[in-house]
């Protein structure tokens, strides 16, 4: 399968400017790599026109970082996965434990979003991952809580009409989310076959991607995508550093 890449700048940079330099950095090294991989940036909404592609088969795609569960209507401040579509976003990220800790989304909310987002046809990236209280207490219970956090985020999946391959899981252990502690990556493929083994009791999703994400960089990434089931990365931090782009686009 080939392998996919999210970059998250998350709330950076702080200009269009900036954001133009860094895109346009990123953009030059994905199209002098050979590899057959997928490479997305994650941009703040207000980028977002701007950093689109030019071209249909851009080796660069273009998501968002959130998108909220309604097409239209009385929400102030918030953006449809219609405007999304209709501007040529290609993916979003939903869940991600920023905006679970930080804005109080919760599962259920959650829920609503990635059915939106999916009828909608953009392509959607659940994040889920444990913290680190739950970490100590074993792998009996990171796999306990994630299962509970799949089960209520993709509740009522068998009645949603979607493109399968639209829908992609990324497993971000919260404590290994911007520390520079990854998760040791047997650690990361255990819960990565984990999940793929819970998605395949529903027949539709046999074929989900499922990514890892946390303090992934140049040093560590091939660690991880060594292993075939782990269908790619969600890089943060390192995707707004020159030098870090540069060898992680290398070794895609
Ligand atoms: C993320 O933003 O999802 C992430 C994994 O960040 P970092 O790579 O900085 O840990």
């Amino acid at each position: 399968m080939k392998k996919l890449t999210i970059f998250n700048w998350k709330m950076n940079p702080s200009s269009l400017r900036e954001a133009r330099t860094l895109a346009e950095l990123t953009q030059n090294y994905a199209e002098k790599t050979k590899s057959n991989m997928e490479l997305v940036i994650a941009a703040p909404f207000v980028y977002l026109e701007n950093l689109k592609p030019k071209t249909k088969n851009s080796k660069l795609k273009i998501g968002a970082q959130n998108v909220f569960w309604e097409n239209q209507g009385v929400y102030t401040g918030e953006v449809s996965p219609l405007m999304l579509k209709n501007m040529g976003v290609e993916y979003v990220i939903i869940g991600h434990s920023e905006r679970r800790k930080h804005l109080g989304e919760t599962d259920e909310m959650i829920n609503k979003k990635v059915s939106a987002a999916l009828k909608t046809g953009l392509k959607t990236v659940l994040c889920v991952g444990e913290d680190l209280k739950i970490r100590k207490r074993g792998p009996k219970a990171v796999k306990s809580f994630v299962k509970n956090q799949l089960k209520k985020d993709l509740k009522g999946i068998g009645n949603w009409k979607f493109k399968i391959e639209n829908l992609v899981i990324a497993y971000e252990p919260v404590w290994a989310i911007g520390t520079g502690r990854a998760c040791p990556p047997k650690d990361a493929l255990e819960m990565i076959k984990f999940i793929k083994k819970l998605l395949t009791t529903n027949r539709k999703l046999q074929t989900t991607k499922v990514l890892y994400g946390g303090s992934v960089d140049s040093k560590n990434i091939e660690d991880f995508l060594q292993y075939k089931e782990i269908d790619g990365a969600l890089v943060g931090g390192a995707s707004l550093k020159p030098k870090e782009i540069k060898e992680i686009i290398k070794s895609l």
